[in-house]
């Protein structure tokens, strides 16, 4: 959108006309025939505020030149672009959020992706290979929201994987660029000069690294918008795969890490709880950390250490978030001045960001845990004379700035009285220049008798006398007319017009003397930079970790032990979310334990409503928050690093991205069990749902085996399908929530127990939820009638257990019922077949040979000739249904026809 200044107003024409006019509900007008709308140009910036909410990138093209008679036309220029991701304005960005611009390339073999937010200088490149680079990007955009992205154009027309990961985010605005824009030379030449380095080896970036391209695209993309020097962009961080956890796109939105799956609100996310900071920076790093957790144990354990330091000092600890609650944004101040945007309000809040500094720096210090100072994360820590000099800083500013300046450079307004002697004596002649006037006024009121005389100022005519029409008879000659106005005239005189002379020299030479001091004190700030972002780095981090000890003080939460094992062990946890919304103590705690060599897999059946999916995720969650650097909620846990995590849950579809409900949910198995590792955590909830009961249980028992066989990993996988506990296996274990029956009234204890659950009460959740009892008697009628057909099912399954290709010595099967588990590393029992049994139980249920020869007769009567294509259909739809076990006779007519008896029916 191009805002075209004329005058007071900002114009727009044409098609932007009508697309703003629309947006924000602005008159449109036209000239000669031309769409136009327009804003006054003092109130630009909430209009702009709001176009950018809607992912629009606004040019600002100003008069260069003052507006005058006969100097033709005036000379304009587009000063500055703005856009949703290169904005740096605070009133454009969200306070406690990252606000990100990415850019993304290929190399042929590789995809570079790099992002920074101009807000804060923060900026970081990587590159992976092409195969996983849809997922990887995905995490990655999910992680960060970006707001905008610049992408190589081929890149999104040759690969419609990567064009949809892009494409999906609602909000993220879309700049395609030419191929040849992404450039290695360029690229280079541009970081290094940006950081000022001869090479970029100090960033851990070879001549030819892949990162370069996407890195170097930013800053181009940023030179192109923002128009203006980014000094504190000063480094760029290279990340690999193996630095933070893997938590794939859905994984992230399912456990509702930082955004509830509801609304996307925070409330009920994981970050709400763990939230305690006070200051935007810290919140922006906590944030931060809990997308990206850890996988280095020391840097684990020194986030850990400062966690228990503030822990165990509750004294400072207080004292700490009282001194940064009073301690503004610095990380954005100092992006602010170094981009030469900061007002001279951001100087005052720089100044108290400093006073707080100084006693927050003194904590910090101070701060040990079990003898030893902690150390920051943040690299570049404040020598001694860095920080005298950030205090000569603070002085500077406390003597210069006034304390309720004016964010303008064009008033005055700026400057404390006694910081220079000139400028308090422009100050003195300006304030004397109105008492002077003042006193001229009285004079005037005595000679003429006119009482009602006033003095004036508007900026066409200046200062003059305002008389009444009443009064006008009393005018002495002296006064010059100047102006007729409906309630009498307007005159100056000679005195008037000289006082005014002296008045307005003063001031414009107090505006102009204001602006030079206040620039030079400026850019005194600004040649501290890196220590201002070292301080602010340094607030944000014992921000984050106070957060996190206060939230461990108020929620009961302790410090974990992370370490190389492979394990999980967890004591009396509790879901940090559940819990903070119920009513205290009402939580129950469960454990969770699994090992290596032991049990890694725990099969969880139970009721409806029993709390699996609750002890799922809780699991994954306390996990999240150990290897974030945070204590977490249990009486014990140990935690052996995890290097990904995945949660499937539930059933979604994503009919935009063309998926339904059953493919998303095997999309997401399938990436599971492509990508998990020995030493991932996968949390399985309900695999299986989405489809016929036999194929959404075959595909639940296969995916269960692959994970026991092949992958190995910590594995949690809650089911229905009380089938599966009968697969047996020396590195599984059954375990389900239990329920009390007291009389057909289930009681959820919510309390874990070894073996497999044996009925998931759904009819009972039903009731709960207000199903008519009309509904509730013919749903356990035909639940009857199911379970008969179940029994056949339960004597095929030994069948496929025992027939397994795949290790088939590892593989068992128990009977219903049993709880058994067999004898750790023993080899397996095999229990006893006894399909015959089974089989007598349901003499008429149908065999699938018996149903073969049906279909195969049914075939055979067939009349092609007189058959439509929609019969035909229909006709396979029912043996299908046959097959699956499904009834399709309310639905379908063909079914009504066909003579196979249905289980449904009487
Ligand atoms: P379904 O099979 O129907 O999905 P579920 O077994 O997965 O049910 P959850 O969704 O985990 O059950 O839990 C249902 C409700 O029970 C939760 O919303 C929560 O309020 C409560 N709940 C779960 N676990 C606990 C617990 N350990 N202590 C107290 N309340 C709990």
């Amino acid at each position: 959108m191009l805002f075209f200044r004329l005058g007071d107003f900002y114009e727009m024409f044409s098609d932007d006309a009508l697309e703003v006019s629309a947006l924000l509900n602005l008159t449109l007008t036209n000239r000669n025939g031309v769409p136009m709308c327009g804003i006054p140009y003092h109130a630009a910036r909430s209009y702009i505020a709001r176009l950018l909410k809607f992912g629009k990138k606004i040019a600002i093209c100003e008069q260069l030149t003052e507006a005058g008679k006969g100097r033709g036309i005036i000379e304009r220029k587009v000063v500055e672009v703005i856009t949703p991701g290169t904005t740096v304005d605070e009133d454009f960005l969200e306070k406690g959020n990252s606000n990100y611009l990415g850019a993304l390339a290929g190399t042929g073999k590789l995809l570079s992706f790099a992002y920074i937010d101009l807000s804060t200088g923060e900026f970081h490149a990587t590159s992976f290979p092409y195969e996983e680079g849809a997922e990887r990007l995905r995490q990655d955009l999910e992680r960060l929201q970006l707001r905008e992205l610049v992408a190589q154009e081929s890149l999104l027309e040759e690969s419609p994987s990567i064009a949809a990961a892009v494409m999906d985010r609602p909000g993220l605005v879309v700049n395609r660029w030419a191929d040849w824009l992404f450039d290695l030379g360029r690229g280079r030449e541009r970081l290094e000069r940006q950081f000022g380095t001869a090479s970029l080896k100090g960033f851990g970036l070879e001549d030819n690294s892949p990162e370069i391209l996407s890195a170097g695209a930013v800053l181009d993309y940023l030179d192109d918008t923002a128009k203006s020097l980014i000094p504190h962009v000063r480094s760029v961080t290279v990340y690999g795969d193996s630095e933070y956890l893997g938590i794939d796109e859905s994984t992230q939105r399912n456990l509702e890490l930082v955004r509830n799956l509801r609304d996307g609100d925070l409330r009920f996310s994981l970050l709400e709880v763990m939230d305690e900071t006070k200051t935007a920076m810290g919140r922006r790093l906590l944030k931060r950390r809990i997308l990206h957790p850890l996988r280095d144990l020391g840097r684990i354990k020194a986030r850990l250490d400062m966690v228990e330091a503030l822990y165990r000092d509750q004294g400072r600890l207080t004292e700490l978030r009282e001194l940064l609650g009073k301690t503004p944004d610095l990380e954005r101040l100092c992006s602010r001045l170094a981009m030469e945007k900061a007002h001279a309000k951001d100087l005052l809040s720089i100044r108290n960001a400093l006073t707080a500094y100084k006693a927050i720096n003194e904590l910090g210090r101070a701060l040990n845990c079990g003898g030893t100072f902690v150390s920051f994360e943040s690299a570049s820590t404040l020598a001694a004379n860095d920080l005298a000099r950030l205090m000569g800083l603070r002085d500077l500013l406390e003597k210069g700035i006034l304390d309720d300046p004016s964010i303008l450079l064009t008033e005055g307004k700026l400057i404390r009285d006694g910081y220079n002697t000139e400028l308090d004596e422009l100050h003195k002649l300006r304030d004397n220049g109105r008492f002077l006037l003042e006193k001229y006024l009285e004079e005037e009121r005595l000679a003429t008798g006119i009482s009602s005389l006033k003095i004036r100022y508007n900026r066409l005519i200046g200062y003059f006398f305002e008389v009444t029409k009443a009064h006008l008879s009393k005018v002495p000659p002296y006064f010059i007319r100047r102006q007729g106005i409906v309630q009498g005239e307007r005159f100056s005189t000679d005195r008037l017009a000289g006082l005014e002379s002296d008045i307005n020299g003063a001031s414009d030479r107090v505006v102009e003397l204001e602006k030079k001091l206040f620039l030079e004190i400026r850019d005194q700030a600004k040649a501290l930079i890196a220590e201002l972002a070292a301080a602010a780095a340094q607030i944000a981090e014992l921000d984050a970790a106070q957060s996190l000890a206060r939230a461990a003080t108020v929620r009961g939460w302790v410090r974990p032990l992370v370490d190389a094992e492979n394990r999980l062990e967890i004591r009396e946890g509790r879901h940090p979310v559940v819990e903070a919304h119920l009513p205290g103590g009402e939580f129950i705690p469960n454990d969770v334990i699994l090992e290596e060599g032991g049990v890694v897999f725990a099969l969880i059946t139970g009721p409806n409503m029993a709390g699996k999916s609750t002890y799922l995720r809780q699991a994954a969650l306390i996990a999240i928050m150990a290897q974030s650097g945070s204590f977490v909620p249990a009486r014990e846990a140990k935690i052996g690093v995890t290097d990904r995590i995945y949660c499937r849950v539930g059933a979604s579809d994503n009919l935009a991205r063309g998926e339904s409900t059953f493919l998303v949910e095997m999309n997401e198995t399938a990436h599971i069990l492509n990508t998990a590792t020995e030493r991932s955590m996968v949390i399985m909830d309900e695999v299986g749902r989405g489809t016929g009961t036999y194929d959404g249980l075959s595909i639940a028992w296969a995916v269960c085996e692959e994970l026991l066989d092949r992958i190995k990993c910590r594995t949690l996988f809650a089911t229905h399908y009380h089938e599966l506990a009968l697969l047996s296996h020396p590195h599984l274990a059954n375990r389900s929530m239990e329920v009390l029956n007291q009389g057909g009234e289930i009681v959820f204890l919510r309390k874990l127990k070894e073996g497999p659950a044996a009925e998931s009460y759904g009819l009972h959740v039903a009731r709960l939820a207000g199903l008519s009892e009309e509904v509730l008697r013919r749903a356990a009628e035909i639940m009857d009638r199911l379970k008969e057909g179940e029994r056949v099912l339960h004597s095929a399954l030994p069948q496929a257990a025992i027939q397994s290709a795949r290790q088939p010595e590892a593989l068992s099967v128990v009977q219903p019922g049993s709880t058994g588990q067999p004898a750790r590393g023993t080899s397996l029992q095999v229990a006893p077949e006894e399909p015959a049994r089974d089989a007598a139980l349901t003499p008429e249920a149908p065999k699938p040979s018996t149903l073969i020869r049906r279909i195969a007769e049914d075939i055979a009567a067939i009349d092609l000739n007189r058959m439509t294509p929609l019969e035909a259909l229909n006709r396979i739809h029912t043996w299908k249904a046959l097959f699956d076990g499904k009834d399709t006779s309310r639905h379908s007519k063909a079914a009504r026809d066909n003579s196979a008896p249905s289980l449904f029916d009487e």
